[in-house]
């Protein structure tokens, strides 16, 4: 795996922050020696995902997966090892090979479209700036947007013309812009053209504040009115969000996101200082880009004109509740404390009629929005209101049952029973039936909805390793002194779990290596994980010349038993040969007897099989007086 070498990966390694890398995707909180955050590789709403600053490694104990800041890049981003090394080698200040002349390999086409769109966003910015761009100016001046935000957000013009974007970029070719999405092929004969033209350009940037994307909006009757990249191996509708780069660091110090719909939206109220605002890039926020919230923060607040408020919540939450939304159903909570990570409150603003943020910031300024932000109310209760609603008032009975039963069913997908509890008294009180009895059918409900525990996309989990052999490995990896009274009497073939064996395979063959920088000389994600595993949840050893002194007397044992086996059977095999009459060499039996004798000696007492009883070694001050922490 390692194409660079151990010392320049180590000098990566020493100049970038793991918790600074995995903080920019985790919300991370310093947890003993530890940082701990919600896994960003598998559902989770109780924090499994460890971050060991002085190691450099991370370890996930609910899907198992781990590594180092290479390792946590390559899985974020998608990205391979060598990527993912030159990705770090640049923020590390560390020069690779290939900066100097080599030849650049393991290159997977995105880093390449990374740059593509990082020189079209420049192009495209300078554009604006520029003489020709002033429709795009003027329009800015028009919606009220400040030089100083359409400065901060990249926003770009890009001209008229086919091949405007074709002509500026050349150098990339032709293969990449169009995979970057900024050229078209036409249809009916060959060639391509610039996809945007004469448009106001909002880059759309990935979390770590790369362009990904692009979101061009005409200024006449150009239509459509918005253009869109298209998805790219960069970009994927659905789980981004715009202006997310920038909001980030408010969202967790307010400890809440607001979340709008349109891009101008979004620019107005960071015009008017509410930095933690997002924009959905779509009509509606999807469960995806709530979870991407959820690391950052507790709430998330969203704005509905109050002629539509009603019917989108109720869309909302039914699509949130839905369990093919994994995990969410827990999570739309109404209001009350927040309760521990994974819980995340969304509740609506209500805006006057007709009224979307940009309008209304423009007219009530930020006074106004921040009294609309302070009487947010639960996403859900608007949309219980609108069930009840439908029922209306002299509703008859059967109508009235109807609307009951909708009711019970949302309720019984609310997890939190503290919230649902309130939820349901709220309810039973529009409804005019009675909470105990509302309340006993979203149990009934929640009861038979309760699917088994499966969390989708978690690794296949690996077994754990046997307590003899983990211990054995973090103290190889722990202590040079060990690797050297151990090694020698270790053979890899007998030791049973498979990413066990492969690190002391590999310990072996660089015994100088430091644990961290094991980790690209590992052949496989079992082995990784494993490691990463040992590596976070370091124990602290006991005296360490006696640890190794237990460890040694036990591998001795194992291995002296071995031998005595294959002279026990020697043994055995001249006195059969003995007894077939055949003339025998009386001194071969008696030195066989002879070791065999010792042997039992150092042994001590009834031979141990060696595999199987290793985990019951006899001796109470043996190894297994290591982890009496445990
Ligand atoms: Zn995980």
């Amino acid at each position: 795996m390692a194409s660079y070498s151990p010392a320049t990966l180590d000098d990566i390694r020493a100049g970038v922050d793991v918790v600074d890398l995995v903080g920019r995707f985790v919300n991370l909180r310093k947890a003993g020696q530890n940082y701990k955050g919600l896994c960003p590789f598998h559902a989770e709403k109780t924090p499994s995902f460890m971050v060991n600053p002085k190691k450099g490694i991370f370890h996930c104990f609910g899907c198992g997966v781990g590594g180092d800041v290479f390792g946590f890049l390559m899985r974020q981003d998608r990205l391979s090892f060598p990527e993912a090394v030159r990705v770090l080698a640049k923020q590390a200040g560390v020069a690779l090979p290939e900066d100097r002349g080599g030849a650049a390999a393991g290159d997977s086409g995105r880093e390449e479209l990374y740059r593509v769109m990082e020189a079209a966003a420049a192009f495209y910015v300078e554009r604006l700036w520029a003489a020709d761009g002033e429709r795009a100016r003027e329009y800015l001046d028009k919606r009220g947007i400040d030089p100083d935000v359409a400065k901060r957000f990249g926003l770009g013009w890009a001209p008229e013309g086919w091949e405007t974007i074709r002509g500026a970029l050349k150098p990339f070719g032709e293969d990449a812009l169009v995979a970057a999405g900024l050229l078209v092929t036409r249809d009916n004969k060959p060639g391509t053209y610039d996809r945007f033209r004469g448009r106001l350009l909002f880059a759309i940037r990935d979390l770590q504040g790369r362009v990904v994307a692009f979101g061009g909006r005409g200024f006449g009757d150009e239509q459509p009115k918005y253009l869109n990249s298209p998805e790219t191996p960069l970009y994927s509708k659905g789980n981004l969000l715009y202006a997310a780069d920038l909001a980030r660091e408010t969202i967790r110090e307010k400890n809440r996101a607001l979340i709008v719909e349109g891009y101008v939206d979004c620019l107005m109220a960071h015009q008017h200082g509410f930095t933690e605002t997002v924009a959905a890039l779509g009509t509606a926020f999807t469960a995806a880009q709530l979870r991407v919230l959820e690391r950052y923060c507790g709430e998330v607040i969203t704005f509905f004109d109050a002629d539509a408020a009603g019917q989108k919540a109720a869309e909302r939450a039914e699509e949130l509740l839905k369990p093919s939304e994994g995990g969410l159903a827990w999570g739309v909570n109404r209001a009350g404390a927040f309760n521990g990570a994974g819980s995340l409150r969304v509740k609506v603003a209500l805006l006057p009629a007709g009224h979307d943020p940009d309008t209304f910031l423009r007219a009530e300024g930020a006074a106004g929005f921040t009294e609309r932000i302070a009487g947010a109310r639960s996403l859900l209760s608007y949309a219980f209101d609108r069930t009840i609603g439908e029922t209306g008032a002299g509703a008859g009975p059967s109508a009235r049952r109807n609307s009951f039963e909708r009711v019970a069913l949302m309720l019984a997908k609310v997890a939190d029973a503290e919230e649902a509890a309130a939820l349901s008294r709220e309810a039973a009180l529009k409804l005019g039936v009675d909470a105990t009895q509302l309340w006993i059918e979203a149990q009934r409900l929640q009861a038979s909805l309760r699917r088994p525990a499966t969390v989708a996309g978690i690794a296949t989990a690996t077994p754990a390793p046997p307590i003899f052999e983990r211990d054995l490995v973090a103290l190889l990896l722990a202590s040079r002194d060990a690797r050297g009274a151990l090694l020698p009497l270790l053979d890899p073939a007998e030791i049973v779990h498979a990413g066990m064996r492969e690190i002391v395979e590999t310990i072996a063959r660089v015994p100088d290596a430091e644990a961290p920088a094991l980790m690209s000389e590992l052949g496989t994600d079992g082995a990784r994980h494993a490691l990463s595993a040992l590596i976070v949840d370091e124990r602290p050893l006991s005296e360490e010349t006696v640890v190794i002194q237990q460890f040694r007397r036990r591998l001795e044992r194992t291995r002296l038993s071995g031998r005595l086996r294959s002279v026990s059977q020697g043994v055995a095999e001249v006195q059969q040969k003995a007894s077939s009459a055949v003339p025998m060499d009386a001194t071969i039996v008696a030195e066989l007897q002879q070791q065999g004798a010792v042997l039992h000696e150092l042994v001590g007492g009834p031979v141990p099989s060696l595999t199987p009883a290793v985990e019951s070694s006899p001796d109470p001050a043996g190894p297994q007086g290591v982890h009496t922490h445990e």
